[in-house]
Parts: C-alpha cells; structure tokens; sequence
C-alpha cells in the first residue's frame, strides 16, 4: 500500500504543480496581487528560516552534544568514507550563485518534469501565470481552462489515494522500523535530542505565529493539518506531501484556493524551517566533533549560508545531509564526518520533513490573513 500511494501522489504532483500555480497567478486578477503576495511569502519564508537556524544554533551550543563522542566512534565513520569527495565537489559547484541562478531556469520543461525538477517546475509556471496576467482574457481561456481542469481532475486522484493512505502510513512506517534499528540512535543520542528538540521548539513557535499573525486557534489548525503531518512523516518528502497539504488547506481549513495554490507549492519548494535547523545543529555538532572553533563571524555566515542551502535543498527524502556536506566544506569540517550522523538520517529526515510541511501550512495561514481579498 505504501508504494501505491506513493506512486499515485508522484504521478500528479508535477501536473498539480504547474495547474496550481498557473491558476493561482491567473485567476487572482492583478500583478498587484501577484506582487504583494510574493513579496511578503519570501520575506517570511527567509524570517522563518532565520529563526529555525537560530534556535537550532542555540540548543546545540547550550548542550554541546558533540564534546563527547567516543573516538573509535569517530575513526570508525571516518574509515568508512560513505560520503564520496566526488559528491561533495559537485554540491559546491552547483551551490555558485551565477550557476543556482542559471540553474533555476527551466531552459527545458520537458527535462524539467522528467528530472522533477521542482523549483524549476516552480518557476516556469510562475512565469506562464505572470504571461497569462497580461493578455487578455479571452485569448488565454483554452489554456487556463485546461489547467483548472487539470487541477480538478489531479485533486480526485489525490482524494483516491487518501482513501489508502492510513494502510500506506502502517507500510511505510514498518519499512523503516525494520531498516533502523535501536544502536544507531543511541550512539549520537545527543544530537539526535537537539535536532528533536530543536524542531519541537520551532513547532511551538509555529504555534504562537498561527494564533498571532492568522488569527486561527492552534488545536484547530493542527488538527486540520494533521493528515498532511502524517503524510510528511511516513515519506520523508515535502514535495509528495504537497498535493494533500493543499488539499487539507482548501477542505479542511477552507483558506482561499488563490493564497493556498502560490504559498503552498512555493512554500514546498524553497521553505525548509526543519531543513534549516537541523542542518545547523549536525554542522555544529560536527565542528564540536571535529574541534573546529568557529567565531562569531563564522557563525553568521554559517546562518547565512544555511538559509540558501535550505532553499536549495530539494524537497525529496534524504536530500537535507548531502547539501549539508557543502555547508561542512564551507567551515572546515571533514565532509566525511556525515558517516558519524548517516545511520540516524532517515528519523532525523522524517521529522524535519514534517516541520517543513507545518511551515508551509503556517505560511499559508498567514498569508491568508495579510493579504486581503
Ligand atoms: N526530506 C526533506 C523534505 O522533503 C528535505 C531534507 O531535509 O532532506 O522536506
């Protein structure tokens, strides 16, 4: 059941994408719209993620989970090298900022939907509604058309796949059970306590910014949200749980399909809060391993960097450590000391994943409430 039901939200997230945004963008009338709802996404999107990386940063030099790990530990993760130089060079040239832009264009769309490219995917859909914004009506119906319809018929194949989904969360989740394994966690205890604790902590700021900023009561919201959680959880994947966190935004919490068809899919792509964090606490953690001292200007460029690595990161499983390797690059820590943290990636992943979605969703509630109809 599990692979069913990953398989029917693969088929339709690249079609949901482009039908979601093409309309959203379309049917919302104005480049005004467009604008003020853009602007004030990225803002928050970056604020957030400040704030993830900050409270990560915080626990991990409060706990210091990396003082004292022991050392056959160590060489043993060193010995293994499962992390290949090779990999690690090509993640730092893809991080050059004149090659993300480039890369950020889908100069192929068709390459773009079979690699599931998603910020490409993104992007040239925003660029097809914006296109759209600007000639009239009537000689952009077919298309427009088309998408609605596209997005209609996406939706009722989602609805079928949710009916399985309760089945696909026990196969998932036995699946890795059965991969994991106790001694993984143990080893690292500490770290894994931070990033837990860490994502715990921005869970509750999550909170605090839904009742403040969206005016919505946070049971309510959680529990409106709370099968895209589940979702999250057992896939590892924000893009896979996209289709059902729109679907939970427009049925459940009935926020309005133009704010949820921009914020969501962009949100998945680029708003990675529990990416962040726990990307900040394992480079941490892994320069009190290392016995790298960092200073203060390090440490802001480490945020810094942190925020365009989160960005970057695809919203696919596994994904968050294999950038994290070009961060470690950047402040002198072996790239090999991710061994020492592999065996614990995957929980690590679905919890993060999980807060990357609450993100989003959060995002959108406030959106919803900034940006007047
Ligand atoms: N699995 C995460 C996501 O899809 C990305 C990562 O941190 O690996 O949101």
């Amino acid at each position: 059941p599990g692979v069913i039901f990953l398989g029917l939200l693969q088929m339709v997230v690249v079609p949901l994408i482009i039908c979601s945004i093409i309309t959203g963008i379309a049917d919302s009338g104005s480049m005004e719209f467009v604008k003020k709802i853009g602007g004030r996404a990225i803002l928050y999107f970056i604020a957030t993620t400040c704030i993830a990386i900050t409270i990560g940063m915080l626990i991990t030099n409060w706990v210091q989970p990396g003082a004292n790990v022991d050392p056959a530990l160590i060489e043993n993760a060193l010995g293994n090298g499962s992390i290949d130089a090779t990999n690690s060079v090509q993640t730092l040239e893809d991080l050059t900022i004149p090659k993300r832009i480039a890369n950020m264009i889908p100069t192929n769309f068709t390459k773009a939907q079979f690699e599931k490219n998603m910020l490409q995917i993104v992007i040239g859909s925003i660029l097809a509604g914006l296109a759209m914004l600007g000639l009239s009506k009537p000689s952009v119906a077919p298309v427009l058309n088309l998408c609605k319809a596209g997005q209609i018929l996406t939706m009722r194949i989602i609805g079928w796949a949710m009916k399985i989904a309760p089945y696909a969360v026990f196969g998932l989740m036995a699946q890795i059970v059965i991969q994991l394994g106790f001694e993984a966690i143990t080893s690292v205890g500490l770290y894994v306590a931070c990033v837990l604790g860490g994502l715990l902590a921005m869970g509750l700021v999550y909170m605090v910014i839904v009742s403040v900023f969206g005016g919505l009561s946070p049971l309510a919201f959680l529990r409106g949200i709370r099968e895209a959680q589940i979702i999250a959880f057992s896939t590892s994947s924000s893009a896979a749980t996209m289709p059902i966190s729109i679907a939970v935004a427009e049925e459940k919490l009935k926020m309005r399909p133009e704010i949820v068809r921009f914020t969501i899919p962009l949100g998945a792509t680029i708003n990675m809060d529990g990416t962040a964090l726990y990307q900040a606490v394992a480079a941490l953690f892994l320069t009190q391993v290392f016995q790298v001292d960092l200073s203060f200007n390090e440490m802001v460029l480490l945020l810094v960097t942190t925020v365009g690595a989160s960005i970057g990161t695809p919203a696919l499983p596994g994904v968050g450590i294999v950038v994290l390797a070009t961060i470690l690059l950047g402040i002198g820590v072996p790239a090999e000391g991710i061994a020492l943290i592999l065996g614990v990636d995957r929980l690590l992943d679905m919890c993060r994943t999980t807060i990357n979605v609450t993100g989003d969703l959060t995002a959108t509630a406030v959106m919803q409430k900034w940006i007047k109809k």
